[in-house]
């Protein structure tokens, strides 16, 4: 078959399955990226949760020996809420990033390329390919910026004309010599939003991020969250969603047409009080399927405390002096103590007091210590 011809099939066949956008590219070394990725790393912006060696990273024939081409692809997922709870006094809400709502996106991408690498081989059974989702090594948004997908924003996400910047990616290299599409000229031009709403400076204006500053990142930690964040993140339990939610080139978008990512309000919007002594059990079949939650129930439970203490919420108390008193996780019982200070001021100073005599964990006690500065 031409091999135009066989990649109108494979485009037309990508559109019957749920997949957005698709795009194609060579598979030759993305060599520019080489030198982003190097001088990301030196600078010290990495996340740590990178897969891979710089050389893996963008070097296709190191995933697939007889790599030709790479097809990249977006679904679109929706940035609005129906019905969505309000969060109130007495029963406070917490908030998973968008990029979680619905099922966890590896499992909603890998199912399409699954079906996509099977329509391959039924159209020719040569063809060698190799798929990947965000745990793959290749960077899926620079696949998708040399595919035509998109431009890299100053927000660092793939802006494509119609998702603008909420898409899952993923990418599949392949053996066959697909023509590739043009890259998408286009730029952020004057405008900035991103970078100056971004609540800690982590965009550097060029489409890099300091991973390290990322509210994004911090909220997927496990240790104590570093005192600089505790009042930016609000009242986020995973993942940071502001450098999108401005983005001028979202407006208009909403990608709801997919019957398998399911909103589930009370999910994604959990009262935050219920999380702290949820059992493992109940946590899991409630949250489980989300991507969100990729750290377990620790990261997700710190940040619910973090933001009772934002919101001041003194029903919170009784909640918070049980998981202080009775968790064995140092964490999440240092978190709580902080929080009580922060949330009940000099009322707290006899009760932390009290405690921090009989505590023998020093971490915690650390924790303990700042409650109480918290409290004067
Ligand atoms: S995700 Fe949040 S913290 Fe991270 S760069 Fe965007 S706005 Fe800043
Ligand atoms: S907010 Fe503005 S600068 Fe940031 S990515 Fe969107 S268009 Fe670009």
């Amino acid at each position: 078959m031409d091999r135009h011809e066989f990649k109108k099939k494979v485009v037309d066949y990508a559109y019957s399955i749920g997949i957005d956008e698709i795009g194609f590219t060579h598979a030759e070394p993305f060599l520019e990226f080489k030198e982003k990725l190097i001088d990301y790393h030196k600078r010290g912006y990495a996340s740590g949760f990178e897969k891979g060696t710089a050389a893996e990273r963008t070097e296709p024939e190191l995933s697939l020996d007889s790599a030709e081409s790479i097809i990249s692809i977006a679904v679109g997922y929706p940035n609005k809420m129906p019905d969505a709870p309000k969060s109130r006094k007495g029963e406070r809400r917490g908030l998973f990033a968008r990029a979680s709502w619905g099922v966890d996106y590896h499992t909603l991408l890998n199912q399409r390329l699954s079906k996509l690498e099977a329509y391959i081989r039924e159209l020719d059974p040569r063809v060698e390919t190799r798929s990947m989702v965000d745990t793959g090594v290749l960077s899926d948004r620079e696949v998708a910026r040399r595919s035509g997908l998109g431009y890299i924003g100053k927000n660092g996400f793939v802006i494509n004309p119609n998702l603008g910047t909420y898409s899952y990616l993923g990418e599949m290299i392949t053996s066959f010599p697909f023509p590739p599409d043009e890259e998408l000229i286009d730029s952020c031009g004057d405008c900035n939003l991103c970078v100056d709403r971004c609540p800690t400076g982590a965009l550097m204006g060029n489409g890099q991020l300091d991973s390290q500053k990322c509210i994004s990142f911090q909220t997927q930690t496990k240790g104590f969250l570093p005192d600089e964040y505790r009042s930016k993140i609000g009242n986020r339990l995973y993942g940071c969603d502001t450098c999108q939610q401005v983005c001028p080139r979202n407006k208009g978008i909403n990608t709801d047409h997919h019957a398998d990512i399911e909103l589930e309000p009370e999910v994604l919007k959990p009262e935050l009080t219920g999380l702290l002594e949820i059992s493992n059990k109940d946590f899991k079949g409630t949250y489980g399927h989300l991507a969100g939650v990729w750290r377990g129930k620790k990261p997700i439970q710190r940040n619910a405390i973090i933001a009772l203490a934002h919101y001041k919420e003194r029903d919170s108390i009784d909640v918070l002096k049980r998981v202080a008193e009775n968790d064995q996780r140092p964490v999440i019982k240092g978190t709580a103590y902080w929080a009580i200070g922060r949330i009940l001021q000099s009322e707290a100073l006899e009760y932390i007091n009290e405690r921090y005599i009989i505590e023998a964990d020093e971490e915690v006690k650390r924790e303990m210590l700042k409650g109480v500065q918290e409290a004067v």
